[in-house]
């Protein structure tokens, strides 16, 4: 629980129970907005499907993770204890996400040279780099490897196969969709489960072409294979997050994460699977963001228009830019992202930070109550609805009709929501005007932007370092390089 939480949520002298404030999601099972009331009176448990670590994660991933980052900080500071989990996929994803094509560990071990672990290693200790740079504290998150949890896997299907769920092919075991009555609940695909399975490569002897993939045979060459009662091979996907979830968080979860492409097929493949395994609801509300695109195509690293933070990053953008940027959408809607609407979030958030910095002196860090804040509140608890709470925090803080101390109030329940580092705003440097730039530097850069032109990438980064030894850093915006002191 984060100090707002703490604060908010603090109990009674004469009341043991903690006073907790009402939030509202939208549960993609019911399709409705609905009061969020969790198993256990003031605890959370919630799982959120994670990256598979066989390349960096784009930042349209990125965007389902601080999408459920926002849902921890508001349960939080409502006054819940959340638990969670986000599983690290180390085997088992298939390319094109069915039951057949390699493995995109073994893809990503053979386009490195390298084994399937230290793949996974790599891409894992960058995607951690990644969310920490986001403002997600990974301390309070559990992240199991699919390849720790491979017992329990063969234990689930096991289960399965025992109660009638699975049958048999030369290739592996499969459930068998038909023995559950309810497949395809989620996101109303169930009348349409012939075509979520159609998408799926049908393998032939399936029952059903949305049966899917328990365990895997092994391949000849497979890298990554175990024991289990079918021989040697390795989990299909969607098994993973049922068994790792039952596993670390129990049989029912209060709330499941993930982007909306994953509602057709591998929600509602982890729903049949635990479900039919564990006779009981497997969750109870299930959360999915819409997905981030570029200039309103998806991203696709043959179209080429993949970017991630690091790339923000090298663009002399502060990462929390993207946070501010996601922020701005509520995460039901789908986003298009540019560099010119980044760079448009970058001004804002460097505005914000200002005003912030501002009102933490004329307050002296002193905090009063306000409508603003309950305005503010009510507004985030209703649906993370971050654009419009972003508006109320603006607009209060611009307006005269509140105390410093009052704004002082309203910043630090927007920080604790929103995790944007406004307590503490990083310093950011000045942008060196050009025409206080030495001769030398102002002629590097220059040469440096025909360099780019020309896409001759290696003397511009010739150039790049020529100016940081002069002691100026470049950062590549839209509008053009923008200029600071190292
Ligand atoms: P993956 O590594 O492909 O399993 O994806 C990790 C997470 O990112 C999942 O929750 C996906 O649903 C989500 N995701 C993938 N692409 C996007 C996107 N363009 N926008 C938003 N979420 C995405
Ligand atoms: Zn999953």
């Amino acid at each position: 629980m984060n100090w707002f939480g703490r604060l908010f949520g603090k109990k009674d002298t004469d009341d043991e129970t903690p006073r907790i404030a009402h939030v509202f999601f939208t549960n993609t099972l019911t399709e409705r907005k609905e009061l969020f009331v969790p198993q256990k009176p003031g605890l959370v448990l919630m799982y959120s499907c994670g990256p598979t670590v066989y390349d960096r994660a784009h930042i349209g991933n990125l965007r389902a993770y601080v999408f459920s980052d926002t849902i921890t900080r508001v349960l939080e500071a409502a006054g819940y204890r959340v638990r969670r989990v986000i599983n690290i996929t180390d085997v088992g994803h298939l390319v094109g996400d069915g039951d057949r094509g390699e493995d995109k560990i073994a893809v990503g071990a053979a386009r490195e040279h390298t084994t399937p672990e230290k793949i996974a290693a790599r891409y894992t200790k960058l995607f951690l780099e990644d969310i920490r740079d986001l403002g997600i504290d990974t301390d309070e998150i559990t992240f199991p490897h699919a390849t720790e949890y491979i017992q329990q896997q063969v234990a689930l299907a096991k289960t399965l196969e025992e109660k009638g769920f699975a049958y048999r092919l030369p290739d592996g075991l499969y459930f068998d969709t038909a023995k559950f009555p309810g497949y395809g609940k989620l996101g109303g695909v169930r009348d349409a489960q012939l075509e979520a399975g159609a998408r799926v490569e049908v393998v032939k002897g399936k029952h059903h072409p949305a049966d899917f993939v328990l365990w895997r045979g092994a391949k000849p060459g497979d890298l990554q294979q175990w024991d289990s009662p079918w021989g040697r091979g390795n989990p299909g996907w969607h098994i993973e997050c049922s068994a790792m979830s039952r596993s670390l968080l129990g049989q029912e979860l209060d709330i499941h994460t993930g982007g909306e492409d994953h509602i057709a097929v591998h929600h509602n493949n982890e729903i049949a699977q635990s479900e039919a395994a564990n006779g009981r609801t497997f969750v109870h509300y299930w959360m999915h963001c819409a997905f981030l695109t570029m200039e309103g195509q998806k991203a696709s690293k043959s179209i080429g228009n993949v970017v991630y933070l690091s790339d923000i990053k090298e663009r002399d953008f502060h990462p929390l830019t993207l946070r501010y940027f996601f922020l701005q959408a509520h995460y039901r809607t789908p986003l298009s992202f540019s560099w010119d609407a980044l760079a448009a979030a970058a001004s804002a958030l460097e505005r914000l930070w200002k005003l912030v910095s501002e009102v933490a002196e004329e307050s002296r860090r002193k905090t009063e109550p306000s409508e603003a804040l309950d305005h503010f509140l009510a507004t985030v608890r209703d649906d993370l609805s971050t654009p419009q709470a972003l508006g109320i925090l603006w607009e209060s803080l611009k307006s005269e009709d509140f105390t410093p101390e009052e704004k002082w109030g309203l910043i630090e329940a927007a920080d604790a929501h929103l995790g944007l580092s406004l307590i503490a705003p990083p310093v950011i440097q000045a942008t060196v005007p050009e025409a206080d730039l030495p001769d030398t530097v102002r002629d590097a850069l220059k040469k440096r932007e025909e360099a780019r032109s020309a896409k001759d990438f290696a003397e511009a980064d010739r150039l790049r370092n020529e100016i940081e030894q002069a002691g100026y850093k470049v950062g590549d915006r839209p509008e053009g390089p923008l200029v600071t002191r190292v």
